[in-house]
């Protein structure tokens, strides 16, 4: 089939976003060849990419190209007896490539496992999870210039990684499309195991020194449990991040909440939940309409059937609202608002 032909229009995102709303695209494109790239290049249109839509919230239509990133690849860079670097398709599912590095043995993104969505999108929010982040096994990536077309290899040092965030959520937003990743990876990995309940998961299955393939097994079983899955109530994930504040303000907040979680950070900064917050503003488990707050995790907005992308911001500002006037903190969206 000719490029040209493979434009949708007003194409169907429901199955394309883990909250399942209901948007349209104007022009949809898939691109899983560098031809279907040129033909994209030569459209007059604005241009957006889409990944696995799993942090995302459509407030209403696409207008413009909307370019489905489904980029395949998979190639060994280098190896050595310690270490291997891999270089990944955007278009690849987060998932199933940790799967594929953990039944290898290649220690660095077992603690990522089960994460929805592309290895395209990863590096834009620099995700992460249970004491690993992204940037931790990253390489480098290649990108495509949606208007200029110029195709970029940018360094870990070039994508300013930060807590949730990269020149991609920032500077150089909606700028390009991430077409491969590279990963270095450990062949004798050092297992990462200080966080959030995970070496409690492990010692529960008398498990004492664990194989990345057993990590990666204690993390899906521990989301598992906590995390709705989207097929059965939409959601992003962690609607909001968390805030990083003074640790003045900490001290401040602890006089009135001496029970409130906060994790310290370098430069007199520290991170408090942002899910203790909401839940102490009242929130876990409420609902407007078909939007909610999980009932279980008060950071995960849900689609209880129905909702529109307008109906669960609004619910998200109302959360905002109640959180600055109570505690003085002004949470953040971590999920793309289009
Ligand atoms: P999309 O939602 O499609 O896109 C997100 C943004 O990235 C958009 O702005 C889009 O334009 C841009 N984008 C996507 N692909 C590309 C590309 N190739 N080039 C340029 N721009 C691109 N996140 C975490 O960090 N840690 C977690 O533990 C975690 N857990 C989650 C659990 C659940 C149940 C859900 C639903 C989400 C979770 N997330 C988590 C959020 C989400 O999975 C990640 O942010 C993921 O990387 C998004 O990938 P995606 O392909 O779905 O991106
Ligand atoms: P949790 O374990 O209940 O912890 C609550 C929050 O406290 C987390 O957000 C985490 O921050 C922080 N925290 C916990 N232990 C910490 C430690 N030892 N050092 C520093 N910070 C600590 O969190 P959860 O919601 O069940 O999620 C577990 C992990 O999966 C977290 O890393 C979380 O970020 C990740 N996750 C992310 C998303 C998403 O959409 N972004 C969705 C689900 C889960 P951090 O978030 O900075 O780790």
């Amino acid at each position: 089939m000719p490029t040209s032909s493979k434009i949708e229009s007003w194409a169907s995102l429901q199955a394309y976003n883990s909250f399942g709303l209901e948007a349209k695209a104007e022009a949809l494109l898939r691109i899983r060849s560098e031809a279907d790239w040129r033909f994209a290049l030569s459209q007059e249109q604005s241009k957006k990419v889409l990944g696995g839509g799993s942090n995302i919230l459509f407030r209403s239509d696409v207008e413009g190209l909307l370019l489905k990133n489904e980029l395949p690849l998979w190639e060994v860079l280098s190896e050595n007896e310690k270490q291997v670097k891999l270089r990944v398709g955007g278009g690849h599912g987060w998932h199933e490539t940790v799967r594929r590095c953990v039944e290898q043995g290649w220690g660095g993104l077992e603690n990522l496992s089960l994460i929805p969505g592309t290895v395209g999108a990863a590096p834009i929010q620099n995700i992460g999870a249970y004491g690993v982040e992204l940037k931790d096994h990253f390489e480098g990536l290649w990108a495509w210039h949606l208007q200029r077309g110029e195709q970029r290899y940018f360094d870990k040092k070039d994508c300013a990684f930060g807590y949730r965030d990269s020149l991609f959520k920032r500077e150089e937003k909606g700028q390009w499309l991430i077409a491969a990743v590279d990963f270095r990876l450990d062949k004798k990995p050092v297992l990462r195991l200080d966080y959030a309940g995970l070496r409690e998961t492990l010692a529960e299955q008398g498990i004492e020194q664990p194989t990345v393939q057993e990590v990666s097994d204690a993390v899906i079983a521990i989301r598992r449990r906590k995390l709705p899955q989207p097929r059965e109530l939409g959601n992003a994930g962690s609607f909001f991040k968390n805030p990083i504040v003074s640790t003045a303000l900490v001290a401040q907040l602890q006089k009135e909440y001496p029970d409130m979680p906060h994790y310290p950070l370098e430069r007199g900064e520290a991170k408090i939940p942002a899910a203790w917050l909401i839940e102490q503003c009242g929130w876990k488990g409420k609902r407007q309409g078909a939007a909610g707050i999980y009932e279980k995790h008060a950071l995960i907005l849900v689609n209880h059937g129905g909702a529109t992308g307008q109906g669960l911001w609004a619910l998200a500002q109302a959360v905002i609202e109640s959180v600055e006037k109570r505690f003085g903190i002004r949470l953040q969206a971590e999920v793309n608002l289009w």
